[in-house]
């Protein structure tokens, strides 16, 4: 029998896993702190719950997704957190974005309650979490891995075991540096390709085509930048949360990164002018006002 699945968080991408899950006929109970979400995860065919201590109560297998590490503390290790309240054998399943110390500290923190915690970020944005084709790094044992592989592959489509607890949030810490970076670079280029004279949209069909192509060449270009949608899901505050995370991991293991140092500069830059709330790919903007506004 499925165990119930508790999902807490259920903003742009906990909402739409848990959709995704109950279209796969799991049976999915979500809380979060804000009645909006949890109306609008009702709304999904999701059951909402009132307290945390009821997903707690019902549920074997707990998802996160959570805005930042510290949301992720308070949920865990708060006072009325899930440390108090799970039982030996509940597997916690953590997709938020986060500090890798962060996780081995909850894990550590967990294990002699016989309580298993993976941390597993996501990439693929809401449209991904609701067709359930996420790509998901994890961190963790193995066998706990293997335990709720049929979950996670509910909600993914690619899936990499990367190491111990915290190794999943490295590799994606490691991924979204170069996401960012890559905006920048590609605003640049299609930059320099308007200013020399030649239509970007163009320029961007060949770099689609040649060595210079990324992620966001390939999807965040052509889906949001060049006909100014701006709605991916995505916010500039969660993505100035990323490159921050990149910046300090390098500035702990004392490395010299200066393409990741100047990443971060630029994103906290624009928060001049753009907001937190802003869509994450509106930083084409700081390049090129009159091209991507
Ligand atoms: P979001 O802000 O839309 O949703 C987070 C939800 O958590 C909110 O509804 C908030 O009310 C809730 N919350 C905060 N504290 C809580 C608590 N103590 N208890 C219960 N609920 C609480 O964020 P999101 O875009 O869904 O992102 C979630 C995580 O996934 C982040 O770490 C983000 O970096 C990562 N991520 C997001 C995307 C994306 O495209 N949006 C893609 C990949 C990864």
């Amino acid at each position: 029998m499925n165990p119930i699945i508790g999902v807490i968080g259920l903003g742009n991408m906990g909402r739409n896993m848990a959709a995704t899950l109950v279209g796969k006929g799991f049976s999915v109970i979500g809380f979060d702190l804000s009645d909006t979400a949890r109306q609008q995860a009702e709304k999904q065919g999701i059951v909402p719950a009132n307290h945390l201590d009821d997903i707690a109560r019902q549920c074997s297998v707990v998802i996160l997704s959570l805005p930042k590490a510290e949301h992720v503390e308070a949920v865990c290790l708060g006072d009325n957190g899930l440390i108090k309240q799970l039982t030996s054998g509940t597997i916690v399943i953590d997709t938020t974005t986060s500090i890798p110390e962060m996780s081995r500290k909850i894990a550590n923190a967990f294990a002699p309650q016989g309580i298993e915690f993976i941390d597993a970020p996501v990439s693929g944005g809401p449209a991904g979490a609701a067709a359930g084709t996420m790509s998901m790094v994890i961190g963790g044992k193995l066998d706990t891995y293997h335990l709720v592989l049929p979950i996670l592959e509910a909600m993914s489509s690619v899936r990499v075991h990367v190491g111990d607890v915290g190794a999943g949030n490295i590799a994606k810490i490691a991924n979204n540096m170069l996401a960012a970076a890559h905006l920048i670079t590609t605003s640049e280029a299609l930059t320099l390709a308007e200013k020399a004279g030649v239509d970007p949209s163009k320029v961007l069909e060949a770099i689609n085509a040649g060595s210079g192509r990324s992620g966001a060449s390939q999807a965040m270009f052509p889906t949001w930048v060049m006909n100014k949608a701006y709605d991916s899901g995505f916010t500039m505050g969660l993505m100035r949360k990323d490159v921050g995370l990149a910046k300090a991991l390098a500035q702990n293991l004392e490395l010299n990164l200066p393409m990741t140092m100047k990443t971060a500069e630029l994103w906290q830059q624009s928060a001049a002018v753009l907001p937190d709330s802003d869509d994450f790919c509106c930083i084409a903007q700081c390049t090129n006002p009159s091209l991507f506004a």
